[in-house]
């Protein structure tokens, strides 16, 4: 009787922690990229509740057998406006719209992001940002993790002193990324707009509060100053020169060229911008030269010893779901080596986020975000445009096999 006491303890004891636990998916694979560089074949992803448990030669039957295509982590875009889109008249300016109706239209486009296999988003410059970032991590609306600046910054946000305090609301408001304009939009030219002084003052401030830094900047001189007032991130960089990619390299800053999708975006979609502000014939025509400026740049940077490049679009309006199209644009154009254009989406990205122990690598005890392609990304890049199953948080949002 004893024994049989003890027995029952033991398979309690036994069967106790699993029945907290949450059910086991396993995913068969036949090509995996692990988002470092790191290419396995042929094994079982494990996924316990969120998470990644394990990765081992297969054993067993799979939930999910996705030999067939290639799986890789959840990409990540460090640039995007995650709310701008085209109202009811098909125009840019979305003028007599509802909050209610711009917040249908931006969990569209974080659902069309989600579904081109963009697990993770930073949106820059959207107060409506921050309840799609609260309403997709309570966990029943598909879009991919959102961090955001809230608001962006420029050269009429105030005095250095009046800065410093603009930085510490932001964090106080939950902002995870401090955006600056440091340059004109390159529909204006792209000349430096902000002080050496301002930009020490944002850059400094948002350093002391734990908050880290981008910078839209096209001309060198905008670029230079950003990375000496220690910002952390510099965006487009279209006149970057030969210096500011090596003093960015120097100094650790990352690099996200838009190459490959917002300008195209805007010609593509010219009369629903046309008119709108500085979307004028002239900015057209500045964007029109700014192709052929960006496919040189992108040479030199991609070229670049040490220089960190990360993955970023700078997705607008008509441009969500189409972020793939940058890192075709980074190996066609660029000569950027597949396998590095990924990395630079996935773990190199998730590091510009500080991420880089939970998102962007596929390993044990990191979140299951993964995606499955249809193709071979490291032969044809264009692969990434053929996403056809998405797992986010160990969830499965697409699964279109
Ligand atoms: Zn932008």
């Amino acid at each position: 009787m004893r024994k049989l006491i003890l027995l029952a303890m033991m398979s309690l004891l036994f069967v106790a922690p699993l029945a907290g636990q949450e059910p086991t998916v396993v995913i068969r694979t036949g090509m995996l990229l692990d988002g470092k560089g790191g290419v396995q074949r042929n094994v079982n992803i494990v996924v316990q509740g969120s998470k990644i448990v394990k990765i081992a030669p297969q054993t067993g039957p799979p939930t999910y057998d996705l030999r067939t295509l290639t799986i890789l982590p959840g990409l990540i875009d460090t640039h995007v406006h995650i709310s701008y889109h085209f109202g009811q008249d098909g125009r840019a300016s979305n003028r007599g719209e509802t909050p209610a109706q711009e917040a249908y239209y931006t969990a569209e486009n974080a659902y069309a992001t989600l579904m081109a296999g963009f697990t993770t988003v930073q949106s820059v410059g959207a107060a409506a940002d921050l309840p799609l970032r609260e309403a997709i991590a309570r966990g029943s609306l598909p879009g991919p993790r959102i961090l955001t600046s809230i608001r962006q910054v420029n050269e009429n946000s105030g005095a250095p002193e009046q800065l410093r305090e603009v930085v510490r609301k932001l964090k106080a408001e939950g902002a995870d990324v401090v955006k600056i304009f440091a340059s004109k939009s390159i529909r204006d030219g792209g000349g430096q707009t902000m002080t050496d002084e301002q930009l020490t003052a944002v850059c400094g401030e948002a350093k002391a509060q734990g908050l880290r830094t981008m910078v839209h900047a096209h001309a060198a001189e905008a670029i230079k100053a950003a990375v000496r007032a220690g910002c952390g991130q510099i965006e487009h960089g279209v006149f970057v020169d030969d210096e500011a990619l090596k003093l960015m390299a120097e100094r650790g800053v990352y690099f996200d060229p838009n190459i490959g999708v917002v300008l195209q975006n805007y010609l593509r979609n010219k009369s629903r911008f046309l008119g709108i502000g500085n979307y004028t014939e002239e900015g057209f025509a500045y964007m029109e030269k700014a192709v052929a400026l960006n496919n040189a740049m992108i040479k030199k940077a991609v070229a670049t010893p040490g220089l960190k490049l990360v993955l970023g679009t700078d997705a607008v309006a008509g441009a969500h779901g189409r972020n793939a199209d940058e890192l075709i644009a980074r190996v066609r154009e660029g000569n950027q080596k597949p396998l590095d254009a990924i990395t630079s989406a996935t773990s190199l990205a998730a590091k510009s986020l500080n991420l880089e122990n939970s998102v962007g690598t596929l390993a044990p005890g990191y979140e299951a975000d993964l995606i499955a392609v249809d193709g071979d990304p490291t032969r044809d890049i264009t692969a990434l445009t053929r996403v056809v199953f998405v797992m986010k948080g160990g969830k499965v949002y697409k699964n279109a096999r």
